[in-house]
C-alpha cells in the first residue's frame, strides 16, 4: 500500500516538473525560480519545505506574512519573500520593510506610496508590475494596453526600478495567450523577469518564458 503523500514528495515532484519543462523548452532549469506559495499554511507546514532547501516563498497578504515569517526568518538564513497579493497604501510601509520582492505594483497611487516608503526606509525591494492580461474587472493589475505607459511612469515619475512583470490568467481561459502577452510586454519594456504560472499551468508558463513560477497547492496540498 502506498503511504500518504507528503509535502516533501510533492515538492520533489514539482521540482522534477520544472526541470523537465525547462529542458523540453531548451532552457536551463536554473533560469526558473520556484516561488513556494505558502499562504494559509502555518509555520509547521512551511518548515519542512525550508529544510528541504527552498528559500523563495510567496504570500498574498501583508498581515499574514508579518504574523508567521519573522520567526521563520530568524531560524533560517537567506529566505526571500515575495508579496503576490494586492497591496493597499496603508500597508505599503510594512510591505517595503518586510518583503524582498513586491510583485503587485499596479496603479499610480501605490507606485507613488512605494516610492516614498523606499525613500523613508532606505529599503529597496525588487518591484514587478502586475498586468491584468484578461482585463477582468474584479482582478488587480494594470490593463495590458496601459502597461507600457504605467511602467514608464513608474520609472520616470517615481524613480522605481521595475524589474519584472506578473500575471494571473483568467481561470476559465487558456493560459498560453496570457503568458505570451506578458512576455511581449516585458520584451518591449526591457524587462527580464516574468512571474507567471501556478500549480495547474507552470509547465506552459516555463515554455513561454517564465523566470518565476508561483506554486502553492502542488507543493503544500489543497487549501
Ligand atoms: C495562491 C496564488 C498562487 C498559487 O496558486 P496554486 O494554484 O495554489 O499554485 C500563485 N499566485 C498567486 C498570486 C496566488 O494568489
Amino acid at each position: 500500500m502506498k503511504t500518504a503523500e507528503t509535502s516533501l514528495d510533492r515538492l520533489a515532484e514539482s521540482r522534477a516538473r520544472i526541470t523537465r519543462a525547462a529542458r523540453d523548452a531548451g532552457r536551463d532549469p536554473q533560469e526558473v525560480t520556484l516561488v513556494c506559495v505558502s499562504k494559509t499554511f502555518a509555520a509547521p507546514d512551511i518548515t519542512p519545505i525550508i529544510e528541504a532547501g527552498e528559500r523563495v516563498f510567496g504570500e498574498n497578504r501583508v498581515q499574514e506574512a508579518l504574523e508567521k515569517w519573522p520567526a521563520l526568518k530568524k531560524n533560517h538564513l537567506g529566505l526571500e519573500l515575495h508579496l503576490i497579493g494586492p497591496l493597499q497604501s496603508n500597508k505599503a510601509q510594512e510591505a517595503v520593510l518586510f518583503f524582498d520582492v513586491i510583485e503587485t505594483v499596479d496603479r499610480e497611487k501605490i507606485a507613488k506610496t512605494i516610492a516614498s516608503e523606499i525613500q523613508k526606509t532606505g529599503r529597496h525591494p525588487r518591484l514587478y508590475v502586475q498586468v491584468n492580461t484578461g482585463a477582468e474587472p474584479q482582478k488587480a493589475g494594470v490593463l495590458p494596453q496601459e502597461a507600457d505607459r504605467f511602467i514608464a511612469s513608474c520609472r520616470t515619475d517615481y524613480g522605481l526600478d521595475i524589474s519584472g512583470l506578473m500575471c494571473i490568467p483568467p481561470v476559465d481561459e487558456q493560459a498560453s495567450p496570457h503568458f505570451a502577452l506578458l512576455n511581449k510586454i516585458a520584451k518591449r519594456n526591457g524587462i527580464a523577469v516574468l512571474s507567471m504560472g501556478m500549480s495547474s499551468d507552470f509547465e506552459l508558463a516555463i515554455q513561454l518564458g517564465a523566470t518565476h513560477v508561483r506554486v502553492g497547492g502542488a507543493i503544500f496540498g489543497s487549501r
